[in-house]
């Protein structure tokens, strides 16, 4: 039988630093105390920076994980999009969108429609009014949803139910939208577990929806939380030396940033003690607050 799939999939944007390598660390954790197989996929479709996966990949060998197969790229992958696009329009669950940012922002909301949600503007234009649009600005397409609100089940979160509302699933300047890659490409890559950070438990009600339309599995979640810089934000790179290579420069070597990150997880310093005494349950609810400035005080003792 086939046993399944957990997966890292960072956008290339540029280094990975540690509140990255925490989330990817669970991810790794949570598949493989589970059985499953680990992969990688680099979400590149959008802010891809040239050198940056290499360095990427580089960084999580580094700390000490490995992963299954080939690595996956979105970008080589617009096959796999397009026949999802084209299977949802084929039920008539798209729509041409043609308004800009500031249309959206200045329209009124539909009545009950969820605040923030698209207010539906071009969900009902004639065919007249489309080509009479479709002249002045190309088209973005976005899903033609059938409900305001979706729940799911998180691992760590319990139920959680969130807005649906008719997002966009290709943009107008042609590339697909994370919200349809990351539900495709999970479904056809056969991941049944999605570990990633909170910041994207909003959006995933949207992604749950979207696999039940397309008839793939909604695969089981757990949002972990994020590493919060010391004035509550999320930790960036801009807070200092916080990528493996500034800790390295520091005296930090990769495998102290393992086992720093897994205590702060409360877990045993090294891989495969933490993969022993890994259980999802005990986890810190909490983002874990650290503060860039301590990094340097990482550095290994003497032995
Ligand atoms: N590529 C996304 C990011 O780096 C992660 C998406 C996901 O894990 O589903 O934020």
């Amino acid at each position: 039988m086939n046993p399944g799939a957990g997966r890292f999939a960072p956008s290339p944007s540029g280094e990975l630093h540690v509140g990255n390598l925490r989330t990817a660390l669970l991810a790794w954790l949570f598949a493989r105390s589970s059985g499953r197989r680990f992969l990688l996929r680099v979400e590149d479709l959008d802010r891809a920076r040239a050198g940056a996966e290499e360095v990427q990949l580089r960084d999580l060998a580094a700390v000490g994980l490995d992963w299954d197969g080939g690595v996956v790229r979105q970008t080589e992958r617009g096959a796999l999009y397009e026949a999802g696009i084209a299977r949802l329009t084929g039920a008539g669950l798209t729509y041409e969108c043609y308004c800009t940012r500031r249309e959206i922002q200045e329209a009124p909301s539909a009545p009950h429609a969820p605040l923030g949600a698209y207010p539906g503007t071009c969900r009902d234009l004639t065919e007249a009014e489309r080509a009479r649009r479709r002249a002045e600005r190309p088209a973005a397409l976005r899903l033609r949803a059938s409900v305001t609100e979706w729940g799911m089940t998180d691992a760590l979160h319990g139920r959680y139910a969130g807005i649906v509302d008719d997002f966009v699933l290709r943009r107008n300047d042609g590339v697909v939208a994370y919200n349809l890659a990351v539900v495709l490409d999970d479904a056809a890559q056969g991941v049944d577990q999605v570990v990633r950070g909170d910041d994207l438990l909003p959006t995933t009600p949207r992604q749950a929806y979207l696999a039940g339309l397309l008839g793939v599995r909604v695969p089981e979640y757990a949002h972990v939380p994020l590493v919060l810089n010391p004035v509550g934000r999320r930790l960036a790179k801009r807070d200092g030396a916080v990528t493996l290579a500034d800790l390295a420069a520091a005296g930090v070597p990769p495998r102290q940033v393992t086992g720093l990150l897994l205590a702060s997880l409360g877990l045993p310093r090294t891989l495969p003690e933490a993969l022993e005494a890994f259980r999802p349950e005990d986890l810190p609810r909490d983002p874990w607050v650290l503060d860039p400035e301590a990094l340097a005080t990482w550095r290994e003792a003497p032995s």
